[in-house]
């Protein structure tokens, strides 16, 4: 677009075609002003207004719910780091995903593991966010047609986000023993 400088040009009041991106996993979705958001994950009402959609899913169904649904509440807010996201958040959902994939520990059982966590660790330490998080978000697993096909989906972005948050990979792992017997 040419630059009109000195211009006064009057903004238009409606955009009904205006995008709005998430400044966490980079979804790039129409803009929609009933979306609303007020919690300090780094994302747009958009994005989590889709997140809460594949929530919903997974609570009424209880094949997915058992499989993936705590990797998919950690994959989303590492994705969603940043901004005024919360260190104690962040460490939290790095010991799920570590849990899942270094520990092998079942999806079910890795709450349990993270309240103990959460009640024994008294500082919280800062993870630098990766600049990236993969090329999959929320909206991939929204539009997952069945249980294999979420579930699959849920796997292959939670590979992704584990992946680009490797740089803390021993530093999580480490807290988790330390706090863990
Ligand atoms: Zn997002």
């Amino acid at each position: 677009m040419a630059k009109q400088k000195g211009l006064l040009i009057p903004k238009p009041t409606k955009m009904p075609n205006k995008e709005r991106q998430c400044p966490g996993c980079r979804l790039r979705m129409p803009a929609d002003t009933a979306a609303a958001y007020d919690g300090y994950y780094h994302c747009s009402p958009e994005c989590w207004s889709i997140y809460s959609e594949v929530l919903g899913t997974q609570f009424s169904n209880a094949i997915i719910f058992g499989q993936v649904h705590q990797m998919t509440v950690d994959a989303y807010a590492l994705q969603h780091a940043g901004g005024s996201h919360k260190n104690k958040s962040i460490t939290i959902h790095l010991a799920g995903l570590h849990a899942a994939y270094d520990l092998g520990i079942p999806q079910t059982q890795i709450p349990r593991l993270l309240q103990q966590l959460a009640n024994y660790v008294q500082h919280w330490p800062y993870y630098v966010p990766p600049l990236s998080t993969g090329p999959m978000t929320a909206f991939d697993i929204a539009l997952a047609g069945t249980t294999e096909e979420h579930i699959l989906r849920v796997k292959k972005w939670a590979d992704f986000v584990w992946d680009a948050w490797s740089d803390h990979h021993t530093k999580i792992a480490s807290l988790v023993s330390s706090h863990l017997h």
